[in-house]
């Protein structure tokens, strides 16, 4: 989590390296800070609360300096103080350092430091590196020599930014599995935890791998491995995002803009690689296990796909959550992992991924961040184009991923002889109507939606159910409802409630059930038992369905009627009304909508 910025300019860095935390602030909003060399001394400006807030009491941008580092946290260690927020200072002041991710060791380190003197300020794992760069400088007189020192003896994952008033234009930073990036411009470098903190400034950027450090001025910069000493040639990455594309355009949130995005989205999801898709069907055919894995909402991502990959392509391909793949999944030379990720840089989903490949398994993602860490682990990686995803809940991104893994399984549907092309083609042709239904829906009834989820924002408590592939919907829905408007919403299958949570439902219990179409008709009329089954115990029921008649008037209290559509596409529909539906709640609750509480963007501890 955390974003981490700085810049080696030549002109005064104080208002761009503010714009640049604003850009990372949905990484974590706990605390920010910058640290600005001015001709005299480090000034470091920080506190807590979001960018804006914090600029307006500490005037951030004020300090008059051509290199700063800056940082917006997302607390790990330590509670969310001042104090605890970055940038920390060693005791003589002279380094001034930012860091995300966790130093497991860093009990030891401070202990020991301790002992020698130093002085600490915070409660986090951090400050353990600013002193041990200032308890190694000494000796040798070298900055670089003491920061690669201290960074050795660092355990855990980080992303480090340094400055020094012994070496004043330089930016020293470090990487381990947290990610890092360097911009290159023109008369000033950049470095962030990802395009984003520097996209208005250049879009040639460098990805630092694990355990490399780069030394950064303003005209120049090396990358060394920090084990080996030996330098590090790379790419230079050309970035393919616009700055305007990550800005709120008339919208009042990101989040809206983003479900407003989707027509485009699965239009751009369509057109990902053939090749791409061609040579991950083929992988997934070759192998003996495949496995899905993602977290929060791409985990619901991957169990959706499952169904499409066992009803289209005839394949069990389990879904498993990241956090929990080392306990469940069981891989060898013979196995495919397929990771989805928004940001790429998930570490549990990182670590399953590298765990999965330690046991010889291949490795395939799906992933919106270029050069992030999975896009550049995997074996092979498929970018999914959705563009920018700035709210911290995934709307867009999550939409676009269920499209790639669909047409995954049409592609593995035609080899594994489940589908002739001929079937697939009326297949895609139905999923290229998409677009348009998801547009009427936002244009024709996101009014009502709004007004149901106004009427309804005091409820404290839901049951999302739906069958078959409407069950992860409904997982998704009720994820994005506890994500943006802090509301409890559980999802199940709609056939699970009677073995047990059924003693929950009365009149007080509100329920959405996701219908499937009645071409459907075993998963239809199963679902609208379940909805008898709520009925008969005077639950309140909201109906998604796609206006058939035929009982749903009857059971239903209130009903949301969707576009007509055929069932593969279906429950996108659906799922897109859930996501206006959770919006609307957060709205009339007047809940943070792109930065909910405790949330980040980008989770990168375990
Ligand atoms: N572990 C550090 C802290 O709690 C960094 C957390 C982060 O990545 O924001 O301050």
């Amino acid at each position: 989590m955390c974003g981490i910025s700085g810049i080696a300019g030549s002109k005064n860095i104080g208002v761009p390296l503010l714009e640049s935390i604003k850009h990372l602030e949905y990484r974590g909003y706990d605390s920010c800070g910058v640290a600005i060399m001015t001709p005299y001394h480090i000034e470091v400006r920080k506190n807590i609360g979001y960018v804006d807030e914090v600029n307006e009491r500490e005037k951030l941008s004020e300090p008059q300096g051509e290199i700063g580092i800056a940082h917006t946290r997302w607390a790990t260690h330590g509670g969310v103080t001042k104090e605890n927020t970055h940038p920390h200072l060693s005791c003589n002041k002279d380094f001034a350092v930012v860091h995300n991710g966790i130093i497991s060791n860093y009990m030891e380190i401070k202990k020991w430091l301790i002992g020698e003197g130093h002085k600490f300020h915070s409660e986090t794992d951090t400050e353990v590196i600013v002193h041990l760069i200032e308890k190694y400088f000494p000796a040798s007189k070298d900055v670089e020599n003491a920061f690669v020192m201290a960074i050795k003896q660092l355990e855990g994952t980080y992303a480090i930014a340094m400055i020094t008033t012994n070496e004043k234009d330089k930016i020293f930073c470090a990487k381990r599995e947290s990610p890092l990036v360097i911009g290159l411009g023109d008369g000033a470098n950049y470095i962030g935890s990802d395009f984003n903190a520097f996209i208005d400034y250049t879009k040639n950027a460098v990805v630092l791998d694990d355990d490399e450090y780069a030394v950064i001025l303003r005209d120049r910069y090396f990358i060394k491995n920090t084990f080996s000493g030996d330098i590090v040639r790379k790419k230079i990455t050309q970035i393919n995002w616009d700055s305007d594309m990550a800005k709120k355009g008339g919208y009042p949130h990101y989040m809206l803009k983003e479900i407003y995005e989707q027509p485009q989205c699965v239009i751009n999801a369509m057109q990902v690689d053939k090749g791409l898709i061609r040579k991950l069907s083929e992988m997934i055919m070759e192998s003996n296990r495949v496995y899905l894995i993602g977290a929060g909402t791409t985990y619901y991502v991957s169990l959706f796909s499952e169904y499409n990959f066992s009803s289209i392509a005839g394949i069990f391909t389990p879904a498993i959550s990241s956090d929990e793949f080392k306990n469940l999944g069981e891989v060898d030379k013979d196995s495919l992992v397929i990771a989805i990720s928004q940001s790429g840089e998930t570490y549990d989903t990182l670590n399953a991924l590298k765990f999965a490949k330690s046991r010889g398994a291949k490795t395939s993602a799906i992933v919106n961040v270029m050069g992030s860490s999975i896009a550049r682990f995997a074996d092979h990686t498929i970018m999914q184009g959705s563009g920018p995803e700035i709210c911290v809940i995934s709307t867009k991104a999550a939409l676009s991923q269920m499209i790639i893994l669909l047409m995954v399984a049409l592609e593995v549907g035609v080899i594994n002889k489940k589908l002739t092309i001929k079937n697939k083609n009326e297949i895609e042709r139905n999923i290229s109507m998409l677009p348009e239904l998801i547009q009427k829906i936002l244009n024709e009834k996101s009014g009502f939606i709004h007004t149901i989820a106004y009427k309804f924002s005091h409820i404290n408590n839901w049951l999302y159910l739906g069958r078959g592939k409407y069950y992860p919907i409904a997982l998704e829905s009720s994820l994005k409802m506890k994500e943006v408007a802090y509301i409890h919403a559980e999802g199940m299958p709609a056939g699970f409630l009677k073995h047990g949570t059924i003693a929950l439902i009365d009149e007080k219990l509100y329920s959405i059930i996701f219908m499937p179409p009645k071409s459907n008709e075993e998963l239809y009329n199963l679902s609208l038992g379940s909805a008898e089954e709520i009925k008969a115990r005077k639950g309140f029921i909201i109906g998604f369905h796609f206006g058939e008649k035929g009982g749903v008037e009857r059971l239903f209290n209130e009903e949301i009627i969707l576009p007509k559509a055929q069932e593969v596409i279906a429950p996108f529909l659906e799922l897109v009304v859930a996501q206006l539906f959770a919006y609307f709640t957060a709205v009339a609750l007047k809940r943070n909508i792109d930065k909910p509480r405790s949330l980040a963007k980008s989770v990168t501890v375990a």
